[in-house]
């Protein structure tokens, strides 16, 4: 197929599709090749491709094949080469009144106002508002930690711009260890140590975000570690970040391990439905301006909070994808738009539970061996727990009734059926059961 054979079919498509769908799905397409009976076709976004493809793939298909092309199938790839732009930086610095600091720009939404505030997070909140304040310094350094996503970054600069604001005399620096290496590395190779040394210790905040970056990195590790003392010495506040605690980054120094417990050590939990209810709640109400036809079904927002669990981050872009199409095609948002919009982001986070899973906490929970727990002790204290773990595995997996016996030390099915039942009717008049279920239901699916 030519790309002049291509332009006659689309024309041909217009009639099929529609003017507006022409002009929003099949005009950005871009004609790659034909190979192997596949028409291959570029498009902006996976997003697209996945929409052209369930709507108009066999519209497509079925006009190439009639005009003549061997073709078999149609598939719409986004080119390697196109990267999605990074978001526009903002030109803010944490040391925007003294060009030699070497602090990374602020993300001037990342305040105190928009961090939603809720079990998982408010310890780590309530410390990072406390640093703010700018008062003496209590714990040195604050450690936040957390998996990918869930406020990190966010409450860092929180901290930042807040400090700003009530103590303009002070040098804050924020940046990643990863900007902290590359800074190292360049005064090496320009034979700027000195310099390098007396920026770094003349600073009165000092932040560095995702420090895990920097295990394994030796002469980085070995200049942090000297940055950090010198700025402790004269009691300087350091905040860090990284994605587990000090104690379990691999290839990170012992020396620099215990330091960073010194201070207060805090972690970000993985957020529960009410936050991330909370956090898409705030996010419609900033965007209300914006999208101001749009009309949000109820039920929406519950869904999605629900569906996605995995970060944060996933659950923001979601909503904005959400809102940006149902402008776009000038619809409600229903839970079937929904669905269709986000197929590909509700189908990643739907969590996989394992059974392995499911045996370990159980036997964690009850503080019983896992050899226990699937073994052939039939004492109360280590049955009551294998039924209960039973009872999760049929509840959280897809596995069948005997699949679940097998992995419990070959139990027979009936053995099984029996042990869930009796779950269903304890949870029911036993609210200690009914507690330790919904506790390890919400464990096992973070
Ligand atoms: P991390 O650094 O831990 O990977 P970020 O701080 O970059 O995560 O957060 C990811 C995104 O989620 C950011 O857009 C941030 O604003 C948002 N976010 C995370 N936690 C909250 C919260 N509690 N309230 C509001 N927004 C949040
Ligand atoms: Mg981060």
């Amino acid at each position: 197929m030519t790309d002049d054979a291509w332009g006659r079919i689309r024309d041909e498509l217009i009639k099929t599709v529609g003017r507006d769908n022409f002009v929003n799905w099949i005009e950005p397409l871009e004609f790659a090749h034909v190979r192997d009976g596949v028409a291959t076709f570029l498009v902006p976004t996976n997003f697209m491709g996945n929409w052209v493809s369930r709507n108009f793939g066999d519209d497509i298909l079925q006009h190439i094949k009639s005009s003549g092309n061997p073709v078999s199938r149609v598939d719409f790839v986004v080119p390697e080469t196109v990267k999605p732009a990074p978001p526009p930086q903002p030109a803010v610095t944490a040391a925007a009144d003294d060009s030699d600091l070497p602090g990374a720009p602020l993300d001037p939404r990342f305040t105190f106002d928009r961090f939603v505030v809720g079990k998982p997070n408010e310890l780590a909140h309530a410390a990072a508002r406390r640093v703010a304040e700018g008062g003496e310094v209590t714990f040195n350094p604050l450690f936040l930690y957390g998996g990918v996503g869930l406020g990190k970054t966010h409450l860092m600069h929180a901290i930042a711009h807040e400090l700003q604001a009530r103590r303009p005399d002070l040098k804050i620096v924020y940046l990643s260890a990863e900007q902290f290496m590359y800074r190292f590395i360049q005064a090496l190779r320009e034979r700027q140590m000195m310099d390098f040394k007396q920026i770094f210790r003349s600073v009165d905040v000092l932040m560095v975000d995702d420090v895990q970056f920097i295990a394994g990195k030796d002469s980085t590790q070995e200049e942090f570690f000297h940055t950090f003392n010198a700025l402790v010495d004269q009691n300087k506040q350091i905040i860090i970040s990284g994605d587990r605690a000090p104690g379990e980054i691999k290839d990170l120094e012992e020396r620099i391990k215990s330091r960073l417990q010194c201070g207060l050590v805090v972690d970000l939990h993985p957020t529960d439905y009410e936050l991330r209810l909370g956090i898409l709640q705030q996010k419609v109400e900033q965007h209300r301006a914006q999208y101001a036809d749009l009309v949000l079904a109820d039920g929406v927002l519950e869904f999605l909070a629900h569906r996605i669990s995995t970060n944060v981050r996933v659950l923001e872009g979601a909503l904005m994808r959400l809102f940006a199409f149902a402008s776009l095609v000038g619809r409600e948002i229903t839970l079937d738009l929904t669905q269709d919009c986000l197929a590909d982001i509700l189908r990643a986070s739907d969590r996989k539970v394992t059974i392995e899973e499911i045996q370990r906490k159980v036997s964690e929970h009850y503080n019983i061996r896992l050899s226990d727990l699937i073994g052939p002790r039939r004492i109360r204290t280590i049955a009551r727990p294998r039924q209960v773990a039973m009872y999760l595995a049929k509840q959280l997996t897809t596995r069948s009734l005997p699949e679940i016996g097998r992995r419990f030390g070959n139990r027979d099915h009936t053995t099984v059926m029996h042990g869930v039942r009796r779950i269903e009717e304890l949870k029911a008049t036993d609210s200690q059961i009914a507690d330790d279920i919904e506790l390890l239901r919400r464990a096992l699916e973070a």
